[in-house]
């Protein structure tokens, strides 16, 4: 090849296909099937250029991205991306809706005598409603753990908890054992201790029993159930303050603790000194996260924010853990077991958001915050605030969700959602330095604003 063809060649591969064409990057092939009345066109074009899809003008933000809604009808859709000089065809299907026949909803079924059941595995979630997902988890407990079953219901154990209560626990979870009566346990005797910082209690059972462990803002509601000698089979107790962060588990002696970490006393001046955090950059590796409409790794992003703020956070006297420090693949378990390991005070998820085809048309932008237990909400709300006041963000407040991240960790645990990486503005703002300089700083003040209990 001749100098000049040799350049044309590496250019070509510099810019990819941006300069021969519009960078679609969502639909994710020209040949797709998706289950919805609707989707969008995520990508990006040079400003110049006029985009248009089946004849219509596609909005390009000054960055060049663009997110375009289209509706599907059941069957094949055709959608043809002309930019002047160049066309691409997509071709998307929707399944035809399947109407719901015959299909009989399934009655729950009472055992004429209850059944007992044991836990098979480790940390399986006692559920207050026969539903795998949310926020219904009672409390994980341990294998081998019994129960008494009195009936099934939508894959799930219905187990008696005390004499009146209920909850459910899924039927892959257990084993059905010959015994028809669970044996109830005597609490021998309870202690309350008080340690630096946190305050612990024991109770000594000469078996193990389902428990559940209830923050209620004010400080932790235990019981413990199917007791002798209690009124209703079932023991109460409670641990006072605003915790900061708490675990339960059976001891190797059969004694269950419940420790709780109390909201630590901060110097008002420098109230990150030595708080142990840890920063979660999610995704990484073969998981990329969402991909904006630039072509952005949410991953990427991610990881340059966390940094970011680690380095900040270390300025300030805070004890930093970071569950990735480059661009490798943790799974979800290892975050949250390295970061209890750690034994942080405040784990913080650090992500980027997309939508689903269904919520295609929503108008998405701004930052959200996710809690799990109520002990973080707080932080979630002075965070998705503090984020939005540095950066101009929209406020889109905080939530309740049972990420795995915030429910297994034991300490307070909030989930970020900085901003869309499918809308075009969040997507160009996301990757200047400048701004996630922004991002850091809302955090930081939204971090020390909760340490200090400033107009909370
Ligand atoms: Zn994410």
């Amino acid at each position: 090849m001749k100098m000049r063809e040799i350049l044309l060649v590496a250019m070509a591969l510099v810019v990819g296909n941006v300069s021969y064409g519009a960078q679609i990057v969502y639909p994710k092939s020209q040949n797709v099937t998706i289950n919805s009345d609707k989707t969008f066109f995520v990508g990006n074009e040079q400003t110049d250029k006029v985009l248009k899809i089946n004849g219509e003008i596609i909005n390009l933000h000054p960055s060049g991205g663009f997110k375009h809604v289209v509706k599907l009808n059941p069957g094949l859709n055709t959608f043809v991306i002309d930019n002047g000089t160049e066309q691409k065809t997509f071709k998307i299907t929707r399944p035809q809706p399947v109407v719901a026949s015959n299909s009989v909803a399934v009655e729950p079924i009472i055992y004429e005598n209850s059944v007992v059941i044991s836990l098979s595995k480790d940390n399986v979630p006692l559920r207050s409603t026969p539903v795998d997902a949310g926020l219904n988890r009672l409390q994980h407990l341990p294998k081998g753990l019994e129960f008494d079953a009195i009936g099934e219901e939508r894959g799930f154990y219905k187990v008696k908890l005390g004499r009146d209560g209920f909850g459910f626990i899924s039927m892959d979870s257990a084993i059905k054992t010959d015994k028809n009566k669970t044996d109830y346990a005597n609490i021998q005797c309870c202690t309350h201790q008080h340690g630096k910082n946190e305050k612990f209690l024991e109770l000594f059972l000469d078996r193990q029993v389902p428990y559940s462990v209830t923050d209620i803002g004010t400080g932790l509601d235990i019981s413990v159930y199917n007791v002798v000698n209690y009124m209703f089979q079932k023991y109460d107790d409670f641990i006072e303050g605003k915790p900061f962060g708490y675990s339960s588990y059976y001891n190797a002696d059969g004694a269950l603790i419940v420790s709780m970490k109390e909201f630590p006393k901060v110097n008002p001046q420098n109230p990150l000194r030595d708080i142990k955090i840890t920063i979660d950059a999610g995704h990484g590796g073969s998981e990329a996260g969402a991909i904006g409409c630039l072509g952005t790794k949410e991953k990427d992003v991610n990881l340059k924010i966390a940094q970011n703020l680690r380095n900040k956070l270390e300025n300030l006297g805070a004890k930093v853990f970071m569950t990735r420090d480059d661009d490798s693949y943790v799974g979800l378990n290892e975050r949250v077991e390295k970061s209890n390991y750690f034994d942080a005070d405040i784990f913080l998820s650090i992500h980027n958001n997309s939508l689903s085809d269904s919520m295609a048309d929503r108008d998405a932008t701004g930052t959200e915050t996710y809690y799990f237990y109520p002990q973080s909400k707080e932080l979630a709300k002075i965070l998705a605030k503090s984020i939005s006041d540095k950066t101009g963000f929209k406020n889109g407040g905080q939530r309740g969700q049972s990420f795995a991240v915030i429910r297994n960790t034991q300490s307070i645990a909030v989930l970020i959602e900085v901003g869309y990486m499918i809308n075009p503005d969040d997507n160009s703002k996301l990757i200047d330095e400048d701004f996630q300089n922004k991002v850091t700083d809302g955090i930081i003040d939204g971090l020390e604003r909760y340490l200090r209990q400033d107009d909370i």
